[in-house]
């Protein structure tokens, strides 16, 4: 079991993290950043489990704003190529669109830019994405294909599109693009069963479960601090709705992880 999405925010409780996702079965998890705080959890956890949590940094939709024209944007690209060299990244991310929160033409046309410029240096570098699409499949689907690595793709490990809620179009836009769909603790939640019918759509080897911790914690533990060892409850469920034996799903599911995440 793996958790392939999970940001250490600043007071949270990294080392009980850890301890306890190790106790709870896991053999790994992708400490993503995207934010100064979340980049500098990642790194925290990095330190802190070597080997056992992989980071992950970049700049999230909410850095868009604050890029401010072609120069700065290559000065960013440059700093963050750095750092992702430096620190021994397992990938870039988390990273992407997010058109649901009211965002006009000019914004999201800020969005696409840094996005398409973060999967252009994750393909220089040959690093797999941890991808975060909200209300913006279409535009989403179209920078992956200008942009990713096609020898990543070819590999099935251009990264994960976290917390995948999406419809079975989407999901087989995703797939040719060597991308793993992560679901979250939203697979447990009452109101998900769009998202349950298409879980037995997925390939099976393009099957990822993540936390998104703190965020999103699974049934039976909803309304707490989610954690990376609350991925067992995930887990279990994805495997019942698979038809898989929980020992496989779990061996799955970790496997199609540590090709994306830890193949260097
Ligand atoms: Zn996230």
């Amino acid at each position: 079991m793996f958790d392939s999405h999970c940001h250490f925010e600043p007071g949270v409780d990294a080392a009980g993290w850890i301890a306890r996702a190790r106790a709870a079965g896991l053999d790994g998890l992708l400490a993503c950043g995207g934010s100064p705080e979340a980049d500098e959890g990642a790194r925290l956890a990095a330190g802190l489990a070597p080997g056992f949590a992989l980071a992950a940094f970049g700049l999230d939709r909410d850095a868009a704003d604050a890029v401010a024209g072609p120069a700065d944007m290559a000065a960013r690209m440059a700093a963050l190529e750095r750092t992702l060299l430096a620190e021994r990244a397992a990938a870039v991310g988390e990273i992407g669109l997010d058109y649901s929160r009211g965002e006009d033409a000019a914004a999201r046309a800020r969005q696409r830019a840094l996005f398409a410029a973060q999967l252009r240096l994750a393909a220089k570098l040959g690093l797999p994405c941890s991808i975060h699409s909200r209300g913006a499949e279409e535009d989403t689907v179209a920078l992956l294909r200008e942009n990713l690595s096609p020898e990543l793709a070819a590999a099935g490990r251009a990264g994960s599109l976290h917390c995948f809620v999406g419809t079975a179009e989407f999901a087989a836009a995703l797939a040719p693009l060597g991308l793993c769909f992560g679901l979250s603790g939203i697979v447990t939640f009452r109101n998900a069963d769009a998202l349950r019918a298409v879980v037995p759509l997925l390939p099976r080897d393009r099957i990822l479960v993540e936390t998104d911790s703190p965020w999103l914690a699974p049934v039976p533990l909803r309304g707490r601090p989610c954690e990376p060892a609350f991925a067992v409850h995930t887990a279990r469920r994805v495997a019942e709705l698979l038809g898989l034996p929980e020992r496989e799903a779990f061996a799955l599911f970790s496997a199609n992880a540590r090709r994306v995440f830890a193949a260097r």
